[in-house]
């Protein structure tokens, strides 16, 4: 990723704050952006010789932030069960398969959720040797999880303080960039997902240990319990954060929601994941097409019923002030979630209150400091890598427009 170039385009949203610019130039300096301004200024100030790539009518962005995927799996549909049974070097494959699609999609940086053994270490050795595409990647390595708790089969399992702060020693050594832990059941079988895995106490081990190593943490938090005990813990980032009751409903608690505003704690409530919406984006579209069978109508009428209910603890929670705090995640991977649509989670999001604009920043800037790297991406400035989404529509405006994916940039090299 070397050379310079410099990028053309006739609107330019930096993700600094929600505003739109017109007739924009981004100068790229070995992966960075060297200058970024009005088209004719930033060209007086770059050598002729320089290539220059004239996009055209399109909105240039910062490239999209996925803060949860887990790319080891292939997301089509099969239980965890099978999907796990397959070898670790069938599940790199996968990997690269799913990064290139995310990639296409305008999302050049994730965070791998959790793998089994060394698979999401290898996911990323590779992209940095360049073997493959894919977005820039944050790992986790393998979540830490409870006998027999959610994930288990990914190999880090731990009972008790002293054996989470090994693990996180253990995933420090190897190459984790944050610590991901299970404090609640999940989709996999013999789990509860509305009954916390871990106490305080142990989520607090972890966060002690990890943050000693200057990493962050990230915890699996369906169960209402579970909640509550990580913003007790000091946990940096709360994914899911569906206040589920052990008896599996939903139900809105506007004292954890205060607790959880309060603590500047960040959440990924994960949205297209819970609600099933690729099932209602493809009913729809068929609907529309008066495609429907009977069947598959009273099907989309109940997981919109079933969606409501989702939303509606949303909009609740961010009636405590944590709109600022949100970060979308897709959970890609697993189930039925393949990759490539961080779009759904966006327009979720708008569908719960947002502005497309809010939105837009959530996927960006926001996300970038949620997962500490707001220094290095998530805006469009002068230091910061030169990954960049080119937008056919302003995505300031129309949520939509994030679905259309003009060209994307990641190092200043034009990957599609
Ligand atoms: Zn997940």
């Amino acid at each position: 990723m070397s050379g310079q170039r410099l990028i053309l385009a006739d609107h330019l949203v930096d993700g600094v704050d929600g505003n739109v610019k017109d007739k924009q130039g981004v100068l790229v300096s070995d992966g960075r952006i060297a200058a970024v301004g009005n088209r004719e200024a930033v060209m007086k100030d770059t050598p002729p010789e320089i290539e220059a790539i004239d996009l055209g009518d399109v909105y240039l962005a910062p490239g999209l932030i996925d803060g949860h995927t887990h790319t080891s799996l292939a997301g089509d549909g099969r239980p965890y069960a099978e999907m796990f049974s397959e070898t670790d070097e069938m599940m790199v494959l996968t990997g690269v398969m799913n990064l290139k699609v995310h990639l296409d999609a305008g999302i050049t940086t994730v965070r791998e959720h959790g793998a089994r053994n060394m698979v999401g270490f290898a996911l990323k050795e590779g992209l940095q040797r360049g073997y493959f595409p894919g977005p820039r990647m944050q790992v986790s390595g393998r979540p830490i999880t409870c006998t027999g708790g959610h994930f288990h089969m990914c190999n880090e399992v731990a009972d008790g303080e002293a054996e989470i702060r090994r693990s996180v020693r253990r995933l420090v050594h190897e190459g984790a960039d944050y610590i991901k832990i299970m404090a609640s059941g999940g989709g996999t079988a013999g789990t509860i997902p509305g009954r916390a895995s871990y106490s305080v106490a142990e989520l607090h081990a972890a966060v002690h240990e990890a943050h000693h190593f200057h990493r962050l943490t990230a915890a699996h938090c369906r169960a209402k319990e579970s909640m509550v005990r990580a913003v007790e813990a000091g946990i940096d980032l709360m994914e899911h954060a569906e206040f589920l009751d052990p008896d599996d409903e939903l139900r809105f608690d506007p004292n954890l929601a205060e607790k959880m505003a309060e603590s500047g704690i960040w959440v990924s409530p994960t949205l297209q994941a819970w609600t099933r919406y690729y099932r209602i984006v493809e009913l729809r579209e068929r609907r529309d097409l008066g495609s429907l069978h009977l069947s598959e109508e009273e099907e989309l009428k109940a997981l919109e019923a079933r969606m409501e209910r989702r939303l509606d603890v949303m909009r609740k929670m961010l009636d405590y002030g944590m709109r600022d705090r949100i970060v979308p995640g897709t959970d890609s991977g697993v189930s039925r979630l393949a990759f490539g649509h961080l779009d759904y989670d966006l327009q979720l999001l708008v569908q719960v209150g947002f502005t497309p604009a809010e939105a837009f920043l959530s996927a960006t800037r926001v996300s970038a400091e949620a997962i500490g790297m707001g220094d290095e991406i998530g805006t469009i400035e002068v230091g910061k890598a030169a990954d960049l989404v080119a937008l056919e529509g302003d995505p300031t405006q129309d949520v939509e427009a994030c679905s259309r994916v003009a060209a994307v940039f990641l190092g200043g090299e034009q990957i599609s």
